[in-house]
């Protein structure tokens, strides 16, 4: 067991743990970072051997590794809070312990999916799930692929799946065309988002449009499309669908931090509603890498003691909020959506839960403890979330430890217990 001790301690190494990072050791604190993927970057920025990251990322990546008083463990999952002021970590070998003085949770967010017949065969993934798997290696060679669901994930998956070889056939997106237009007439205040919706914008988007079911013996071999009441028939190799994103509260939620509008809950200088504890980036809502940015340098600059630092980073953020809720007024999910999950629809596929199983459940608990809804290897990371878009459960309060982990932490855990 390994136990450390720093100033501020960032969960996370996206685009606002390394900005975080960066502003806290600028004003002479000493940082460590943790975060559960193999190298620095977060989502945007997953580094990976088919991946030529943009050069401001390497300029971020680049500053930290060789900033003298920041020290990332990476590959390491937060398990738990063994006290107010440290959390317990896992690696692939080892476990730890770091006590901090200042928290900034930077830990992001993940794709939303909405179950709908066949979307668990062998085939459909997640749209940025597609993507990390392409930046972790795996080619397409003319693979036909679909992509499906809502907000400006779609057209980045597209660009990443052209990119390794595959054909996209088709982008189903949710949203009306007269929204899109209006968001892309706005576009104007922002150049670079206008230059890259030119760049990413694919040749087949259907709008107003939804897949309801996958088709498919051993894998999938065609996709249902509803546009205006009629559907169509799509062949394809591929599905990769999401929904928007949800952030990534429970490390905030075991430290008691509010939330609003399911986010952690951040006043103007980043901080949370504990003391000592802040937030940044997606955990605090969607907006993209430019508003985690500025956020993550704020947060940085505030838990360092140097708010008058940050002066700057809160003129940019105040121009990514303005983009971040232009886009989230343009992706907004009409309830009509759910009407493609049936009682037949799996929920959980850990478990083999349909939603029928817990149509009548009042809650995440509920539907755990009746059901093992949520109770297998990847503890509902994926089905808790698209339960409670379903079903408008209340937020649930997550259970210690975080994530499935080794005995010898486990033991560790109740050891450092005060
Ligand atoms: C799957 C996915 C793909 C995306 N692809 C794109 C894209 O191609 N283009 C684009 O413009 N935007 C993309 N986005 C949006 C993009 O993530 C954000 O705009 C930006 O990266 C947010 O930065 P962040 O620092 O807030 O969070 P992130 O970049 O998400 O970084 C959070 C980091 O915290 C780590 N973490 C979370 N929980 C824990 C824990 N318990 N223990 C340890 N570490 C933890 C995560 O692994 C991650 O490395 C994507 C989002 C997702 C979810």
């Amino acid at each position: 067991m390994h136990t450390h001790h720093c100033d501020v301690l960032i969960l996370g190494a996206g685009p606002a743990g390394l900005a975080a990072a960066l502003a806290a050791a600028r004003c002479g604190r000493q940082v460590i970072i943790l975060d559960d993927n193999p190298r620095p970057g977060g989502q945007i920025w997953r580094d990976g051997p088919r991946v030529q990251l943009p050069a401001l990322a390497r300029r971020y990546q680049s500053a930290v590794a060789n900033a003298p008083n920041i020290r990332l463990l990476s590959g390491a999952r937060l398990i738990a809070r063994p006290s107010a002021q440290s959390v317990l970590y896992e690696t692939a070998e080892k476990s730890g312990i770091v006590h901090w003085q200042r928290l900034i949770l930077c830990c992001g967010a993940r794709e939303l999916f909405l179950p709908f017949p066949g979307w668990t065969l062998p085939g459909v993934t997640g749209a940025g799930g597609l993507q990390a798997q392409i930046k972790h290696g795996l080619t397409l060679r003319g693979e036909r692929v679909v992509i499906a669901g809502s907000g400006p994930l779609l057209l980045a998956a597209a660009s990443t799946v052209g990119k390794a070889g595959g054909k996209v056939v088709a982008v189903i997106e949710q949203a009306p065309r007269a929204a899109l237009l209006r968001f892309a007439a706005g576009l104007w205040r922002w150049p670079d988002k206008l230059r890259q919706l030119c760049t990413l914008m694919p040749g087949h988007l259907h709008t107003a449009s939804q897949v309801i079911e996958a088709r498919g013996e051993d894998r999938l071999q065609t996709v249902l499309v509803r546009h205006a009441g009629e559907t169509r028939e799509i062949p394809c190799d591929r599905l990769a669908t999401g929904y928007g994103l949800i952030p990534n509260l429970e490390p905030g939620l075991i430290f008691g931090c509010a939330t609003l509008h399911d986010a952690l809950r951040v006043d103007e200088q980043q901080r949370t509603s504990v003391e000592n504890i802040f937030a940044a980036g997606e955990c605090t809502g969607f907006g993209g890498s430019e508003l985690a940015l500025a956020e993550g340098e704020i947060a940085g600059y505030v838990a360092a003691e140097r708010p008058e630092a940050a002066r700057q980073a809160i003129a940019r953020r105040q121009r990514w909020r303005r983009f971040a809720r232009a886009l989230n007024r343009t992706f907004i999910l009409p309830d009509a959506l759910k009407q493609v999950v049936t009682p037949q629809t799996l929920l959980c596929r850990c478990e083999d839960i349909r939603c029928g199983d817990v149509q009548d459940a009042t809650c995440w608990q509920e539907a755990k403890l009746s059901q093992r809804c949520g109770m297998g290897a990847c503890q509902g990371r994926s089905c808790a979330a698209s339960a409670r878009w379903l079903y408008g459960w209340p937020l649930p309060q997550p259970r210690e430890p975080l994530s499935p982990a080794r005995t010898e932490t486990l033991i560790a855990l109740a050891k450092s217990a005060p």
